[in-house]
């Protein structure tokens, strides 16, 4: 843990780490790690982490969360992908997103029945590409007190069993309005809203394709205004950035480790791994990179504390952590040799994990853009 963090911060460290070590570890001992964990399992581990003052970090205090700033976020987060445990995602409680400034009807129907824990919204973002797509992006006209939704969503995470999904649309300029980006609530069972395909990824996470033929959608279901489309998905996009450097930070930690007792365990050719030169080498680099990358969360995470503009640096540090990690996990698995590949290794998990931190939350070649035009035209972004 980089130093100089406060004394509470290391308290938080410490009582997660014991709660994953000492807790979940055994909780998840008989558990089959590809099956859905066991309700009464999440229920223990949902109780436990309010207990310990865990399950309100990512709550608003307005409905009894404890709101936990960037830093705060940053220690449990790494803390947590560092014990590389398959309980730690039934920790935090659900957070706002993009429903944080949602108010009256939309707040009452959405955001409070969601920091509840009664319903999940699903983000349905990005459009399908590559042939056979809609020659435009999902748009929306105006029809009286409805807007008119067609289009596709190529990629929805928990898009399933979500009951509504936040969906980026374009809606058309008439004469009863502007045109631009906005945000829409849509209830997975309206009319018109259907799933097209379901799949998952290498990672393991489950995700749809969402088409939309028409779907009558009442302008009440608007989140914001017309034109605050893309800003509002934007809204809380360093937060969430910072949220996958930390847990590809703390993976990198817990790859290290693990690749640590491997090479300093015998070797069938005698003596250890670690003894020899060349290994040493390999081993220092990922010691080094992994080094670099939490100096640079942990800065980017005290300027987003501090309440600077930091959108460039959590963008860059999304981009450079998540391919440390990606170095990382490969340089680990090259040293351990063929069992990391056998399926169910934990370096073979974390592989298919790592890869796909480079593409959620922004394609790193996009955020590297966005970090050049950060500084060239809105001359913001240190070094
Ligand atoms: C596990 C997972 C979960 C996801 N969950 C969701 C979700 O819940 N909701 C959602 O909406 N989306 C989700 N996505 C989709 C994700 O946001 C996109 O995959 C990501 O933003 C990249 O978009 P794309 O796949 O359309 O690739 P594209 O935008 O087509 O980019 C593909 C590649 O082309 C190159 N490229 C593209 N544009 C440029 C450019 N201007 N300059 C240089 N190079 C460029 C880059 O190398 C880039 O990696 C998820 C993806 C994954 C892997």
């Amino acid at each position: 843990m980089p130093e100089s963090i406060p004394s509470d911060l290391i308290a938080l460290r410490d009582r997660i780490h014991a709660f994953v070590e000492g807790e979940l570890r055994p909780l998840e001992a008989d558990l089959d790690i590809d099956a859905l964990v066991p309700a009464e399992v999440r229920q223990i581990v949902r109780e436990r982490s309010k207990e310990l003052g865990l399950f309100g970090m990512t709550q608003p205090k307005s409905v009894g969360g404890t709101e936990a700033g960037p830093l705060a976020m940053v220690v449990a987060r790494e803390t947590l992908a560092a014990g590389n445990s398959t309980l730690t995602r039934f920790i935090f409680g659900p957070g706002p997103g993009m429903l944080a400034r949602a108010d009256g009807d939309l707040r009452a129907r959405y955001l409070d029945p969601v920091l509840r824990g009664e319903l999940s919204g699903a983000f349905a973002f990005t459009e399908p590409s590559g042939p056979g797509a809609p020659d435009r992006p999902t748009w929306a006209k105006r029809d009286g007190d409805d807007f008119i939704v067609t289009g596709k969503k190529a990629f929805v995470t928990g898009g399933a069993t979500a009951d509504f999904y936040q969906v980026i649309v374009n809606v058309d300029e008439d004469a009863s309005g502007p045109g631009g980006t906005a945000v829409l609530l849509i209830d997975r069972d309206a009319p018109g809203v259907s799933i097209e395909r379901a799949f998952q990824s290498m990672e393991g996470g489950g995700h749809v394709e969402l088409r939309f033929d028409g779907a009558r959608i009442s302008k009440a279901n608007l989140l914001g205004k017309v034109g605050e489309g893309m800003p509002r998905a934007m809204g809380n996009i360093n937060e969430e950035r910072i949220e996958v450097a930390a847990s590809a930070c703390g993976m990198a930690m817990w790859t290290v480790e693990h690749l640590t007792r491997h090479i300093t365990g015998g070797h069938r050719a005698g003596g250890r791994l670690s003894d020899r030169e060349g290994v040493r080498l390999r081993y220092s680099d990922l010691r080094i990179e992994t080094y670099v990358a939490r100096a640079m969360l942990y800065r980017t995470a005290r300027l987003l504390e501090s309440g600077d503009d930091a959108i460039n640096e959590a963008a860059a540090t999304k981009v450079f952590c998540t391919e440390v990690l990606g170095r990382v996990v490969d340089g680990a698995v090259q040293l351990v040799g063929g069992q990391a590949l056998i399926v169910g290794h934990p370096f073979e998990r974390l592989y298919r994990r790592a890869r796909s931190m480079r593409l959620t939350g922004g394609a790193s070649d996009i955020l590297r853009l966005n970090v050049a035009r950060g500084i060239i035209e809105f001359n913001a972004g240190r070094l």
